[in-house]
């Protein structure tokens, strides 16, 4: 089965074809990085006006290098939930009326379990069940996962995600729009144990996360720092090895917890250098296993939108021909998929 996947929830439009017997055929990004950044942040309005641009040339170019027409999809999936409403109609309007026109099913999919399932288009994927951190722009999550759409939440922000802390917290030291993998870069420079910051939240039981505190102690120290370029990445250094270890302190207990031996990352955070060699540590030490997606698919993308669709269409679901989205939306809320 050939499913277009098209993602639409945010800042990036994405398009993919996945083809289950034969995996991923195509997939192209466009980012709105260099709209918004005169903004400082995404403005919704240009984002879905910019989505109307690009989505459909994008579509033709993804399908022209799978070498493939829109006569040999078997099926469409679109981002449905959550992220920006008027960025989410346009992928659900344009995956909408292909279905119809093609007379193929259609199925929205939530953004998350997009993110969620990405580290399985990797060689070699596992299998459920699993712990799941979803470190995102918008939302920092440890899920159980005991199958395909069968997801539990065991614990999550109670104030700003992961990636919302890495941009906020760049901004304030005055890095460009968007901050985060820049300061990532920063911290390569930085030298380790100059700046030492809390590890938010690690010192009682629990699964929650907390950022925004994080983020004033980097305000202070830089305020009161000589606000050199080297005090800048030692900053940088600082804060995020409290992020990475917090987030593998949470982990470890989340294995703990639930027993289970294998761990996925997912999210734009999954991208981070630091985490990434953390979390394959700890998995080293304890005999555990740790899978990430290719750093392009950690951020959003096309690619597990098409994945996780056409896992839900070729296992025969499918929903009514309307054009809907859920801006917000409980993943614990989604039907498992039947192997
Ligand atoms: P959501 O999926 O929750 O709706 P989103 O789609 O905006 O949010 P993603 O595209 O998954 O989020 O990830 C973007 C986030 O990842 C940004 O906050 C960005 O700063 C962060 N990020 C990207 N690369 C890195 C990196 N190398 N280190 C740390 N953070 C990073
Ligand atoms: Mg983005
Ligand atoms: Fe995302």
């Amino acid at each position: 089965m050939r499913v277009l996947g098209i993602e639409t929830s945010c800042d990036e439009t994405g398009v993919a074809v996945y083809d289950t017997a034969a995996g991923l055929r195509a997939h192209a990004l466009y980012s709105q990085v260099a709209l918004h950044a005169e903004y400082g942040g995404v403005v919704p309005e240009l984002a879905s006006r910019d989505h109307v641009r690009k989505l459909l040339p994008l579509i033709r170019q993804t399908l022209a290098e799978a070498g493939l027409t829109i006569d040999d999809l078997d099926g469409v999936a679109y981002t449905a939930g959550p992220g920006l409403i008027g960025a989410l109609l346009v992928g659900a309007g344009v995956a909408r009326a292909l279905a119809w026109a093609r007379e193929i099913p259609a199925i929205g999919v939530h953004h998350m379990e997009g993110h969620l399932l990405a580290p399985l288009l990797e060689d070699d994927p596992p299998q459920p069940p699993f712990v799941a951190l979803l470190v995102s722009g918008g939302h920092t999550q440890l899920v159980a996962v005991e199958g395909i759409g069968d997801y539990r939440l065991l614990g999550e922000s109670l104030d700003d995600a992961a990636g919302e802390a890495f941009d906020k917290t760049a901004k304030l030291m005055g890095l460009p729009y968007p901050g985060g993998p820049e300061l990532a870069k920063l911290a390569g420079q930085g030298r380790p144990d100059v700046y030492t910051f809390a590890r938010p939240m690690t010192d009682r039981p629990g699964l929650d996360f907390s950022f925004s505190g994080l983020k004033t102690q980097v305000l202070l120290a830089w305020q009161k720092s000589d606000r050199s370029a080297q005090t800048r990445a030692d900053i940088a250094r600082g804060f995020e090895e409290a992020v990475v270890d917090t987030l593998a302190i949470k982990c470890q207990r989340a294995l703990e917890q639930t027993g289970h031996r294998t761990l996925i990352v997912a999210g734009g955070v999954g991208a981070n250098r630091r985490l990434r060699e953390k979390l394959d540590a700890l998995a080293r030490r304890r005999g555990l296993r740790v899978c990430f997606p290719r750093p392009a698919f950690c951020t959003d993308n096309g690619a597990m939108i098409a994945f996780a669709g056409a896992l839900r269409l070729a296992a025969g679901q499918r929903e009514a021909a309307t054009v809907a989205v859920q801006p917000r939306w409980d993943m614990a809320s989604l039907s498992p998929v039947a192997p």
